[in-house]
């Protein structure tokens, strides 16, 4: 694991404790993260959203693929990851994709 994987990791799990008194997550650190877009009562929104990102992206981190943008695949660039760790698209995509931000 490079050295920005392991910071993003770090602070994906501390963003991600954070709000887990809200999301009750499932024990099972190997469940899925789509599990959770299940939920159909509970935490808002937005706060299962996110909860949701930062699951994506430590399994990102665990698969080697993290920090690479999900829509055209080329580098997240640094400072918008350390922005946004979660973040799935580099800052061209993330404007045409989903209206993500
Ligand atoms: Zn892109």
């Amino acid at each position: 694991m490079s050295q920005l994987e392991a910071q993003a990791r770090d602070q994906l799990l501390r963003r991600r404790n954070s709000l887990r008194p809200a999301v009750e997550l499932p024990a099972d650190p190997a469940a899925r993260w789509l599990d959770y877009e299940g939920f159909s009562a509970g935490p808002s929104d937005r706060v299962r959203r996110e909860v949701a990102e930062i699951d994506a992206a430590l399994q990102r981190i665990a698969e080697g693929s993290y920090g690479s943008c999900l829509a055209c695949g080329g580098p997240m660039g640094l400072q918008r990851l350390r922005a946004i760790p979660e973040g799935r698209y580099c800052l061209g995509c993330s404007g045409a994709a989903l209206g993500d931000d």
